[in-house]
């Protein structure tokens, strides 16, 4: 690949070289591995921007898949989380705590009525879904292809791009992501294509008796922000009351990120359940499952099961005391969704100047950057596009000193300190100029 002269990685290639001998791919989750010689190795991060163990620093928009909401090493948040630390860790017992948080969460969002924490998106949404088919008695469910839910089991079917003809009718297969997923699974998954109103009626006609739940990420995090038309979800809300479904809204990325209340509030669509995970504490390990109040008291002593060791663990929770006070009581999520608007303003005279055609999806607080002149309605929208260009500049960017995720399907996310610092933006749209250009 041609590119700016590469930034010098020798460290991070030399970690590599050791921890690969120790960890599986030299990394902790599979998704860090970028490459034998293009895996980074932090040193640490401040506000908007990161910097490697060879003293590279990069504006970071991928704030750990989204959890940095306010920037890394949040002053206040980090003072909360070692009054939470004083606490004294996990007791098998509760806190006062607890109830502060959920009272919180209750006033910025509505449908969450009754509140449980866990400790990640994974284990929120795996709650919701057997807290759903525990109320309903049913076990299938369905998923809308390019979601993304977490790594339990149940959530890891999708759409198989991969294979997929573009030009003919059939519908994508079906298949699990990667190995290890019961094959006897799959006959409970449906899948739809997001924002087709049809055949999204048509598996309701088909299934909907059988379904506990339709799972849906309204801005999907993980498939390049492509985002639900809010009559496409007021649909999904009437078809579940149809059929008897609970309907999941899964905040894990959207919530207290690109409203108060979430897409739910901004869309003005009432989940039964949700779940909310990255923004809740500003990266400390905190998620939460939510809902209507009869739904949520399913959690009970022979309803269905919840718990975990570290479940509301005073470190996080403190960490979200103080996380949501900011969100909710302060204008950063103002200052968030402004810096959005001008960095998409700004890549938009960068691109408009060479006449490179493109479109934005999501909020702009997370938003897809897209090479077409319209945005995407769903994922076979995706395939059809060539995202080429967007790789190739997503590496040139990190050479530049400007950290995206080397693939377009995960979105860009923006933080408090990114619109506090303007020197942010002005690096970015500098690097963003030399890349297109090579
Ligand atoms: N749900 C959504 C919408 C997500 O984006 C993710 C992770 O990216 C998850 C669930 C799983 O969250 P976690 O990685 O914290 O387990």
């Amino acid at each position: 690949m041609t590119g700016p002269k590469k930034r010098d990685l020798t460290k991070s290639n030399a970690q590599f070289r050791k921890a690969v001998k120790r960890l599986p791919l030299g990394v902790s989750s599979t998704f860090r591995y970028w490459g034998d010689d293009r895996t980074i190795y932090v040193d640490h991060g401040k506000g908007g921007r990161t910097w490697d163990i060879d003293g590279n620093c990069y504006v970071d928009y991928r704030l750990g898949y989204g959890p940095a909401i306010l920037g890394y090493a949040d002053d206040r948040v980090d003072a909360a989380a070692r009054r939470g630390m004083e606490v004294g860790g996990v007791f098998a017992l509760s806190t006062e705590r607890e109830l502060t948080v959920a009272d919180r969460i209750a006033k910025m969002v509505p449908a969450a009525e009754l509140v449980r924490f866990s400790n990640s998106g994974t284990e929120a949404v795996m709650a919701a879904l057997r807290l759903a088919r525990a109320h309903t008695g049913r076990d299938s469910y369905l998923l809308v292809e390019g979601g993304y839910h977490g790594l339990f089991d149940a959530a890891m079917w999708m759409a198989n791009m991969e294979d997929w003809d573009t030009q003919s009718d059939r519908d994508p297969e079906v298949v699990s992501y990667g190995k290890g997923i019961p094959r006897t699974l799959k006959e409970l998954a449906h899948l739809v294509p997001m924002n087709d109103y049809q055949r999204l009626e048509d598996t309701f006609r088909k299934y909907g008796n059988t379904l506990a739940a339709m799972l849906i990420e309204p801005i999907q995090g993980n498939c390049c922000a492509i985002s639900a038309d809010v009559e496409y979800v007021r649909l999904a809300r009437k078809l579940c009351d149809d059929y008897g479904v609970l309907l999941i809204i899964d905040e894990v990325k959207t919530g207290f990120r690109v409203g108060k209340g979430g897409i739910q509030g901004i869309m003005g669509v009432r989940p039964d359940i949700c779940t909310f995970a990255k923004a809740v504490a500003n990266g400390y390990p905190i998620a939460v499952v939510a809902g209507r109040e009869e739904v949520m008291r399913t959690f009970r002593y022979g309803g269905a099961s919840h718990g975990g060791t570290y479940t509301a663990h005073s470190v996080s929770l403190a960490a979200a005391e103080e996380c949501l006070r900011i969100l909710d009581e302060t204008p950063a999520l103002e200052t968030i969704a402004d810096y959005g608007e001008r960095l998409k303003a700004g890549i938009s005279g960068i691109l408009n100047a060479r006449k490179i055609v493109h479109s934005y999806t999501g909020h702009p607080s997370m938003f897809g950057l897209f090479f077409a002149e319209s945005p995407p309605n769903n994922y076979r929208d995706w395939k059809k596009s060539d995202y080429s260009f967007y790789d190739q500049m997503a590496y040139h960017l990190h050479d530049l000193g400007v950290i995206c995720e080397p693939d377009s399907r995960e979105p860009w996310f923006m933080c408090e300190a990114h619109g506090r610092d303007e020197t942010c933006l002005s690096d970015t749209l500098k690097a963003v100029e030399t890349a297109v250009d090579l």
